[in-house]
């Protein structure tokens, strides 16, 4: 008898790369004393009064579908806080997609969007689902190399020079997992006038805007002319530390988001009303709690920024997100040898630079969503190691 079933699974799905994030958590989730700076996702609970309302949302009985789009109290508040936050106006009603997390809303937008053989440019390092997405939606990605010298923001000069024919959309993350890059004024200025030049549909993926630390986050939709090519990606799991919720949002005009409906209410129908009704109360109420974790967050920025800095890992001040990307090459270590080695020698988890795609190469990244204490016995933890390589 034939065991091999592999032979079942498609062809571009065999072509996906495991990802590195994954393997590499295996291990440290088999080792109870690490100090894990590895995970992307808060280390806070979920805010009691967003947790109340699931409850007593379970409590009325809500355990049934929804609208495909979402509930229409949740899009109404989606918009004012669009309009509060990002200063941009989307109707309730046809402008306003409710999904399963930001992931769902990427892979609806590029299923919806992509044909197959048509190029998508996005900026690297960047999230580890972006590039097995365009995959999986039967496109090309394109990938525009991002740099320390340049904060890790899109340099609009090397976006034009990786411009390709058949390039359809463009992928941007600001701020970036794995590098709190952001994307300034005047670089963003350049690359929406680029976007139009190119005929170029703008997917705008924005999980970290509450996360910022210097100047106010702006949306590349909010500048003029760009709201007709930007779909706009947010949701609740970063900044009001909701990963398990499950709720994203994707606005834009109204035929795109009838486009991703399409995709959306055959592959997911609708995303859980339980989290729905918790979203519902986070928008509405959640502010001050995001702000106070806010605060939390950039404290530990500051303090892992600088020890970095100091211990001779040179690192750029991300200006938003929960990730420092300290540039690993004085060591002589790949940043595969690194982690490993850090990892068995000092039980500290940090992820591997490349795992975030090929420009991430001698770097890592080390998440801050991590308790402030455990941030210090961390770094000199990671000090020792350094120490010892001589
Ligand atoms: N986009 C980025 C840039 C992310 O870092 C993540 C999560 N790590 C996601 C999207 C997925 O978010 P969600 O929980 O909303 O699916």
């Amino acid at each position: 008898m034939n065991e091999d079933t592999s032979r079942f699974v498609a062809r571009h799905v065999q072509g996906l790369p495991c990802s590195g994030i994954r393997e590499f958590f295996s291990i440290v989730s088999k080792m109870p004393d690490a100090i894990s700076l590895g995970i992307g996702e808060p280390d806070f609970h979920t805010p009691w009064r967003i947790r109340e309302a699931a409850i007593f949302a379970l409590e009325r009985g809500k355990t049934s579908y929804t609208d495909n789009l979402g509930l229409i109290q949740l899009r109404r508040a989606i918009s004012d806080y669009v309009e509060e936050h990002f200063g941009l106006g989307y109707h309730p009603e046809n402008e306003i997609l409710v999904t399963t997390g930001v992931s769902e809303g990427l892979d609806a937008a590029l299923r919806a969007f992509i044909n197959p053989g048509d190029k998508a440019l996005y900026h690297e390092p960047c999230y580890v689902a972006y590039h097995p997405c365009i995959q999986l939606s039967h496109g090309l990605g394109v990938p525009v190399a991002t740099s320390a010298e340049d904060q890790f923001s899109l340099n609009p000069e090397t976006l034009a020079k990786a411009w390709q024919p058949g390039c359809k959309a463009l992928l941007l993350n600001f701020p970036t997992n794995p590098t709190g890059g952001v994307l300034e004024a005047d670089s963003m200025a350049s690359v929406a006038r680029f976007a139009e030049e190119k005929d170029l549909l703008i997917i705008s993926d924005e999980i970290y805007a509450e996360l910022s630390y210097g100047q106010k986050h702006r949306s590349i939709a909010a500048l003029p002319g760009m709201k007709e090519r930007v779909l706009f990606l947010h949701g609740v799991s970063k900044a009001f530390a909701m990963t398990g919720f499950r709720i994203g949002f994707a606005c834009g005009p109204a035929p795109l988001i009838e486009a991703m409906t399409s995709v959306h209410q055959y592959g997911m129908l609708c995303a859980p009303i339980v989290s729905q009704e918790a979203a519902l109360e986070a928008l509405r109420h959640g502010q001050e709690a995001v702000e106070s974790m806010r605060q939390q967050y950039l404290r530990r920025r500051d303090y892992i920024v600088r020890r970095f800095n100091e211990i001779g890992l040179p690192c750029h001040l991300p200006k938003g997100t929960f990730y420092a990307f300290p540039d690993i090459r004085s060591t002589g270590l790949s940043e595969e040898q690194f982690c490993h080695r850090l990892l068995k020698e000092q039980k500290v988890a940090v992820v591997p630079g490349t795992a975030f795609g090929p420009s991430g190469k001698g770097f890592v990244r080390a998440s801050f969503a991590t308790g402030y204490d455990l941030l210090i016995e961390a770094v000199s933890r990671i000090e020792q190691f350094l120490q010892n390589l001589g």
